[in-house]
């Protein structure tokens, strides 16, 4: 039996879900290799000391090259805001190490490229967080998209929108910044395009609209003091797949009432397919001369629910998709995984996102291929 050491960057929101995630994959599935969580890395020292004595790492950094640099340090997962993924991933790659890399891949396709090239170059196992994709649920509905029992597909209507930065008073932070990869369009928007090529397949085309509706926000929370915001807070685009379908995609961060909005109707011939990840145990379909629509249900016939619980309806949550997700990458790790969200597949999700930026500042609309 191997050991793989985990190495991870960040104790923010993603952090504390990917030391979950780490911690917990060996409870729930028998692994060919024992996970030894190796390091731990936060620009904060206390901080990394804390989270790493209280999530089980054995060694805190507060410089990550240093844990990059660490022999123990097989898999570099990396949980730091956008900007910064590129660095660690390049330096993670050079060293010949495994990378876990928070979405989106990075700032700028250019970025995003040189991470698939150097990825490609160092021949090691690559993943990027769209955990949204390990739902078991979703698996449940590419099937049915690649089985045919849906039809030809015609239609894709996607939307992810939160209510987070609905409120003006909501406070500037590295989500604002344009050069941090942000606004709404980076942060929920590539989620929902990395799962519209991941059931329905390549977009050619895109035409698309943007906007700022909050153009000043305060510096930090209470402050009189604001700063200017230059990323999106909304934007929607038509999105002309490879195979014909037709699509919408639109993502909010300001639309009262959503919390975690990822849904999608996909039409074909046959039938129609629709999920909401705000009940994420469920689909709700509706085949060719039925009179409306059925509810599907998550339970142990699906093996990614099994894994957590022999009972129907005791639901899965947001943690357990990323438990789901460790578990392709390490599987991955040790040769016996499927192919996955890997470097290509997350700068082609940039690519997409690039010609939307592109259609909506241009107005017009923009060929996918050709940005
Ligand atoms: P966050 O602000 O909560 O956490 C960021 C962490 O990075 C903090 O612990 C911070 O101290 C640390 N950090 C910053 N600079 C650092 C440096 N130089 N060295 C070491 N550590 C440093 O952010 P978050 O919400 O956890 O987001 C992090 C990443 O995860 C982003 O890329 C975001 O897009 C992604 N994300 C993904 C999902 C998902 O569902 N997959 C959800 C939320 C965020």
């Amino acid at each position: 039996m191997r050991e793989l050491g985990i190495g991870l960057i960040g104790t923010g929101f993603m952090g504390r879900a990917h030391a979950l995630a780490f911690r917990h994959v060996s409870a729930v599935f028998e692994l060919p290799v024992t996970l030894r969580l190796a390091a731990l890395a936060d620009a904060d020292p206390q901080r990394a000391n804390q989270c790493a004595r209280a999530w089980g790492f054995e060694t805190a950094h507060s410089d990550w090259q240093r844990l990059i640099d660490d022999p123990a340090v097989n898999v570099v997962a990396i949980t730091t805001p956008n900007h910064l993924h590129f660095p660690m991933a390049m330096a993670a790659l050079a060293a010949g190490k495994a990378v876990y890399c928070e979405k989106p891949l990075a700032v700028t396709l250019e970025e995003a490229e040189q991470m698939n090239q150097a990825a490609k170059a160092a021949g090691v196992v690559t993943r990027v967080g769209y955990n949204y994709q390990h739902n078991p649920m979703i698996e449940w509905a590419r099937q049915m998209i690649s089985s045919g029992e849906l039809g030809q597909i015609i239609s894709f209507e996607g939307e992810f929108s939160e209510d987070f930065m609905a409120d003006a008073a909501s406070p500037w932070a590295w989500r604002c910044e344009p050069q941090h990869g942000g606004g709404a369009l980076g942060d929920l928007g590539s989620h929902l395009l990395a799962m519209a090529r991941y059931l329905v397949g390549d977009v050619q085309a895109v035409c698309a609209d943007s906007q700022t509706v909050h153009r000043q926000r305060p510096a930090v929370s209470g402050s009189k003091e604001s700063k200017a915001i230059l990323v999106d807070d909304h934007t929607q685009a038509l999105l002309r797949f490879a195979n014909g379908a037709r699509g919408t995609f639109s993502t909010s961060w300001l639309k009262h009432g959503y919390k975690n909005h990822l849904s999608f109707e996909i039409s074909g011939t046959l039938g129609t397919v629709s999920f909401d990840q705000e009940r994420l145990n469920e689909l709700r379909l509706c085949r060719a001369g039925q009179s409306g629509f059925q509810r599907l249900l998550a339970g142990p016939a699906l093996p990614g629910y099994a894994a957590f619980s022999p009972a129907p309806g005791h639901q899965l949550g947001y943690n357990e998709l990323k438990t789901l997700e460790v578990h392709e990458l390490i599987m991955a790790l040790t040769g016996q995984g499927r192919a996955g969200t890997d470097f290509a597949e997350a700068a082609a999700v940039e690519r997409l996102a690039t010609a939307i930026r592109v259609a909506a500042r241009e107005q017009r609309w923009v060929e996918v291929g050709q940005v």
